[in-house]
């Protein structure tokens, strides 16, 4: 099977995160490939060792590609980074135009990719691509079997009280869920390997785009303000002994929280 995974790479939950400016976030240099994308890597991974084939991971990025060599020393084949300095400013609409540009010369039986990215968290992508390829899609899935012969896929949601069992037409695009399998831990071994490995580039003249497809220019999502949340109140703790601090605290809820 031929299989192409979406891989973004986020800024670590440690990290510290600093609102630069109105539109600007300032991002301390720690990053790690988001988890969604983690279990894609690895139900792409069981279905080559099932089937044979190939898995390549992918991303748009123009400078990180940390994510891209966790997916090889997981055990991708090939990983390639699109990047191109006109990416700058793209909404998540050009980031999909740009993978699909790339993924429609290819031949392809499978396109994996997390559910939502952990930092932008906009689930937009995947569908996006799935959309401009024209092709089948199926959102947040659990579960995952394909019949290589008959070229279709048995996939598994979560809906609310239960679950929904479909069939699809391969090729097509699942993005995957906490739950559809747990993404191995790389040997030590093959993270030296992956640092080593080559990462192929592809600009956007090769994809035959140009710079108004894509970033600024073309975005349709654009941030106006970033704000931090509100501050939190102050903890009130209740100095009294049981059975007053319950009609205190009772009081507190209904009068000061209003929660009851
Ligand atoms: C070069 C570049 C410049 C950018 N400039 C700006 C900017 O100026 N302002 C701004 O607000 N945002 C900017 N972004 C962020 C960009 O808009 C989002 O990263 C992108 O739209 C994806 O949205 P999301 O993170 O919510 O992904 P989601 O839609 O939540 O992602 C879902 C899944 O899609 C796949 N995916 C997502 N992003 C990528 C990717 N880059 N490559 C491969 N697969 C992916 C992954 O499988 C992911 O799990 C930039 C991004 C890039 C790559």
């Amino acid at each position: 099977m031929e299989i192409y995974v979406l891989v973004k790479q986020v800024p670590d939950p440690e990290a510290m995160i600093k609102v630069k400016s109105d539109t600007e976030l300032e991002i301390e240099n720690k990053y790690f490939t988001s988890y969604f994308d983690e279990v894609a890597i690895e139900a792409g991974l069981k279905l080559k060792e099932k089937f044979g084939g190939k898995v390549t991971v992918l991303t748009v990025d123009n400078r990180r590609v940390d994510a891209l060599r966790r997916g090889i020393s997981m055990g991708a084949d090939e990983a390639l980074q699109i990047t191109d300095p006109a990416l700058e400013g793209s909404d998540p609409f050009a980031i999909a135009r740009t993978l699909s540009a790339y993924l429609k010369e290819k031949s392809f039986d499978l396109i994996l990719a997390g559910r939502q990215a952990m930092d932008d968290d906009a689930g937009i992508v995947g569908p996006a691509v799935a959309e401009c390829l024209g092709i089948p899609h199926i959102h947040s899935i659990i579960g995952l079997e394909v019949d290589d012969q008959k070229k279709e896929a048995k996939v598994v949601r979560e809906v609310e009280n239960g679950r929904e069992n479909l069939t699809c037409p391969l090729p097509a695009l699942f993005t995957c869920q906490k739950g559809l399998n747990t993404p191995r831990i790389p040997l030590v071994m093959n993270v030296m390997k992956a640092m080593k490995a080559q990462i192929k580039k592809v600009d956007l003249a090769s994809l035959n785009l140009k710079p108004a497809d894509v970033g600024s220019q073309a975005a349709q999502i654009k941030v106006q303000r970033y704000l931090l949340p509100p501050k939190r109140p102050p903890v009130k703790i209740i100095k009294e002994d049981f059975p007053e601090n319950v009609k205190t605290l009772v009081k507190l809820l209904r009068e000061e929280a209003k929660a009851i």
